[in-house]
């Protein structure tokens, strides 16, 4: 059995050591890290004043302490949810600090029910905590999910522990000042729980900033399509399997007049243009297909296995430059902004010139494959616009 006084001592010691910490994280990063310090700090609170039962008022040592626990758990609940970038639930995620106040001062005289309505209420809260990360679970990859379910696993099996003991009537057991094995169960599982859900959440937080690192130097910041890098990757990976004879497709889009666009009504509408293009192109392939914006008003499409032999796949590619060649070509709506600031709708039309080139495998290098799309495009361009034209030579790749 431990000494009640030290895992009191431990438990206060401990919010305030990862308030602290987070505290010092949460410095000129991130907001939202602010209100987790708080959090912690509130666990480390609760425990003074549960300590201090019987020296200080009930509304102090019971009701107040209570709240911040049910207040400590709603603001990790909120901050999943914001983390992930959803809405929370605001009435399913703080009813439970309300109610908190009002049956327990309504069970002021009575242990027994303030444990087991308090137990109750954390088990819901803990589910709630665990849904937060759970809906976008299959988008959310990583370990951090992992340890913050598991530490919650803890926290729950505590408090159906405490409340079952309350259930039989063995107060005694569950008396705070006593070195009780109860007590001692609640309070080390109180730590350990704690301990792993503020390291869930620092992985969590880890694993969040690498995802966000990683978008900045892949995508396209415009559009949130691929940029460059992404197509250098995908170009190699269609071409490192040497032994596929399978052709693959190279689609270069540049749109035709684009800079009329920009010099009659400004950048910002030329940019509402290419955002609009880029979903366009987009939902002319399918989910695999490689979609970048080079820069500028220049898009690549990187189609693999585009077809068996050569004949196919021209017909195939002819197929899927052509739909987006009509997809870019349809009426754009728009929004300008005139002169005394307000918005006026704009319907605006718009072609763009394609060239195309096939390539199977690694016969030819990744500069070539670019240069002859590139080619391809201008001659395009060359040729009258609003067109598609395929790299000659590439028989020959
Ligand atoms: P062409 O038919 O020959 O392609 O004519 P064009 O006017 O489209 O000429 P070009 O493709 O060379 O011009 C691309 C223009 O795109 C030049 C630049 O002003 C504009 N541009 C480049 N990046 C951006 C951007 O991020 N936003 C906007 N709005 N315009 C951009
Ligand atoms: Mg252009």
């Amino acid at each position: 059995m431990m000494d009640i006084q030290t895992l009191f001592i431990v438990n206060i010691a401990l919010g305030f050591v990862l308030a602290l910490c987070v505290l010092v994280v949460a410095i000129r990063r991130n907001k939202q890290l602010y209100l987790w310090s708080v959090a912690f700090a509130m666990h480390g609170i609760s425990y003074i004043l549960i300590s201090l039962r019987g020296q200080i008022p009930d509304l102090f040592s019971i009701i107040l302490a209570n709240l911040l626990i049910s207040s400590m758990l709603a603001i990790f609940t909120e901050g999943l949810y914001r983390f992930s970038e959803i809405r929370p639930p605001r009435l399913l995620i703080w009813w439970p600090a309300l109610f908190t106040v009002v049956t327990f001062w309504f069970y002021i005289e009575n242990f027994e029910m303030r444990v087991i309505i308090g137990a109750a209420l954390s088990v819901y809260q803990t589910g709630l905590l665990v849904w937060s990360i759970a809906r976008d679970f299959h988008e959310r990859s990583g370990q951090g999910k992992w340890i913050i379910i598991i530490a919650a696993g803890i926290s729950t099996a505590m408090f159906v522990f405490r409340a079952g003991v309350a259930a039989t009537g063995d107060s005694l057991l569950l008396d705070i000042a006593s070195s009780s094995p109860v007590q001692s169960i609640t309070f080390v599982g109180a730590i350990v729980g704690l301990i792993m859900f503020a390291f869930g959440l620092l992985v969590i937080y880890m694993e969040k900033a690498e995802q966000v690192g990683l978008s900045l130097a892949l995508n396209d910041p415009l559009t949130q399509l691929g940029n460059r890098r992404v197509l250098d990757i995908a170009l190699n990976y269609a071409m490192s399997r040497g032994k596929v004879k399978t052709v693959s497709a190279l689609i270069m889009l540049d749109l035709d007049k684009f800079k009329t666009l920009n010099d009659s009504y400004g950048h910002a509408l030329g940019d509402q243009l290419l955002i609009e293009v880029a979903y366009r192109i987009k939902e002319s392939v399918k989910a695999e297909d490689t979609v970048v914006r080079l820069g500028g008003d220049e898009f690549v499409i990187l189609v693999i296995d585009i077809g068996n032999d050569l004949i196919g796949a021209r017909n195939n590619a002819a197929t899927v430059a052509n739909r987006i060649l009509q997809q870019v070509a349809k009426p754009y709506h728009l929004l300008a902004q005139l002169e005394n600031q307000s918005m006026s709708p704009l319907k605006y039309e718009c072609t763009c010139s394609i060239g195309v080139n096939l390539f199977q495998g690694n016969s030819t290098s990744r500069e070539i494959i670019m240069e002859r799309a590139d080619v391809a495009m201008y001659k395009a361009k060359q040729e009258g616009r609003n067109r598609v034209v395929f790299a000659e030579g590439e028989a020959a790749c």
